[in-house]
């Protein structure tokens, strides 16, 4: 079975992002990036299905700047095969990363593609969806736990209020959520290998993708900033001032 992990270049999820002043979108210079962190899990989970002797093959994908090559080579250390950067360097929007995938899969024809459930910096939460509607082929989203038996998945998914179990025909989509594994910190010696996995280098028109963008973004805003709370003598108070002040009894 040969797997396509897609994987993202994003900000840094222990960072604080600040908005711009002019509000036209979030001050990334100088910000710390890293791979989202649901792709880290999917990574992680195509890398246990080669382990198991189930996956021959796991090819990491990226569209973003060269430095994502960073991304691909973290992937490659987790024990990925190898990588293609696709560079874009401006933002591409999930229907643009669908048609490049669908494109990538055209050309390496994998029987599991897994993305993470969503980027944690545009929580579009739509690009393994497209993928899949792009492709006609099955998806099963917010994986949490994924078994493969007789050319299917099955796969556990984490919907509101409880689990769901279904079973899908391979070739697949799965899109990773937090619980499906816990990514692992790769090893020194297995950093200095990656160096030497190989990487190829293309782009959008390389695959005949338009990226051009078909949203504008009008405003980016940070959150109102946290009144400072008060301590209240006695219990009388609290709830005098719950009932009066806060609305809420
Ligand atoms: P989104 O639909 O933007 O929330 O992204 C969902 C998933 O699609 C991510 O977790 C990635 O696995 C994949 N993805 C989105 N954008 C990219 C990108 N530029 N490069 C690689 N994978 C991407």
């Amino acid at each position: 079975m040969k797997i396509i992990v897609a994987a993202k270049m994003v900000t840094d999820p222990n960072i604080k992002v600040r908005a711009l002043s002019d509000g036209s979108g979030p001050d990334l210079a100088s910000v710390k990036m890293a791979m989202n962190p649901f792709d880290e899990i999917a990574v992680e989970e195509a890398v246990r299905l080669k382990e198991a002797g189930i996956a021959t093959e796991v090819v990491v994908v990226s569209i973003g700047p060269a430095k994502a090559t960073e991304t691909l080579r973290t992937a490659l250390a987790m024990g990925a095969d190898r990588g293609l950067l696709i560079r874009a360097d401006q933002p591409v929007e999930p229907l643009a990363v669908a048609k490049l995938l669908k494109a990538v899969v055209a050309k390496e024809s994998p029987d599991l593609v897994l993305t993470g459930k969503q980027a944690i910096d545009d929580d579009s939460n739509q690009t393994g969806q497209m993928l899949a509607a792009l492709l006609g082929w099955g998806q099963a989203t917010f994986a949490s736990k994924v078994t493969v038996a007789d050319g299917a998945l099955q796969v556990t998914r984490e919907v509101d209020g409880g689990l769901q179990t279904i079973s899908v025909r391979l070739p697949a989509v799965v899109t990773a959520d937090l619980r499906l594994k816990e990514p692992r910190y790769a090893s020194l010696p297995n950093i200095m290998k990656a160096k030497k996995k190989p990487i190829t280098e293309k782009t959008p028109e390389d695959y005949a993708v338009n990226v051009a963008p078909r949203l504008t973004v009008i405003r980016v805003e940070e959150p109102p900033a946290r009144q400072a709370g008060i301590k209240v003598a006695t219990v009388q108070e609290l709830f005098q001032r719950l009932h009066s002040e806060a609305g809420v009894l």
